[in-house]
């Protein structure tokens, strides 16, 4: 089998049916699992899990009681299904948030898909706009915040391949909030004097021939 995303694991397990706790019969949720193990310290070969949070569950219910009369200290236990598999188990919790704070709610996965939805319908705009020239749309979109990185990634990329000089300034000056970003944007403005035989006046940063031996704009003689 082909190696696998993280994200592609979870899409994956959030289109099957949830499992029911073997034991209260209450829905599980998808649960990531923590970095750090807290089990047996072998990892759980799984980066999602389904846990029953029913804090109603006789197995939560009684683990506490189980675990203070046989270990001596505070823990309880939640039932656990390993996805894709019907493989039940119990998994430690300390708190009654033990591992709460991990659950993938209706909202991320709502998230998730709006992210999905606006990266599929930027990557249209930008196929249509690369078509038409329209680089100043593309700036547009490289610089919104509220697109996702990856859109604006190639948002980047296609304004090296179309834009015009006139894009130069506003991708020098504006700041993109992210190193990979910033930098994707240096390369759109090498890649556009590239193509229009310009280049940068080391003394006054206006936009010079490549070959002008003398700045238009400053005067100064360039070496
Ligand atoms: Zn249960
Ligand atoms: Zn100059």
């Amino acid at each position: 089998m082909a190696i696998e995303t993280k994200e592609q694991f979870l899409e994956r397990m959030m289109a099957e049916e949830r499992p029911r706790c073997p034991v209260c019969n209450q829905e599980m949720e998808i649960w990531e699992v923590p970095p750090i193990t807290f089990s047996d310290g072998l990892g759980w070969g799984t980066p999602y899990l389904f846990v029953c949070f029913n804090n109603d569950c006789p197995t939560y219910v009684q683990g506490w009681e189980h675990i203070e009369s046989n270990y001596g200290y505070r823990a309880s236990y939640r039932n656990v299904c390993y996805p894709f598999t019907n493989k039940f188990e119990t998994m430690p919790v300390f708190s009654e948030q033990g591992g709460l704070g991990q659950i993938v709610t209706g909202e991320t996965i709502a998230e998730q898909e709006r992210v999905k939805e606006a990266t599929k319908r930027g990557f249209y705009l930008l196929a249509e706009y690369y078509t038409t020239k329209s680089w100043y749309e593309v700036l547009l979109m490289l610089m919104d915040a509220a697109e996702p990185a990856k859109v604006r990634l190639k948002a980047a990329e296609i304004i090296g391949d179309i834009g015009d000089i006139e894009a130069i300034e506003p991708l020098k000056n504006h700041n993109f909030g992210n190193e990979i970003l910033n930098k994707a944007a240096e390369e759109a403005v090498a890649k556009i004097h590239e193509r229009n035989f310009t280049r940068e006046c080391p003394f006054c940063a206006e936009i010079i021939k490549k070959r002008a031996r003398v700045c238009k704009h400053c005067g100064k003689e360039i070496g």
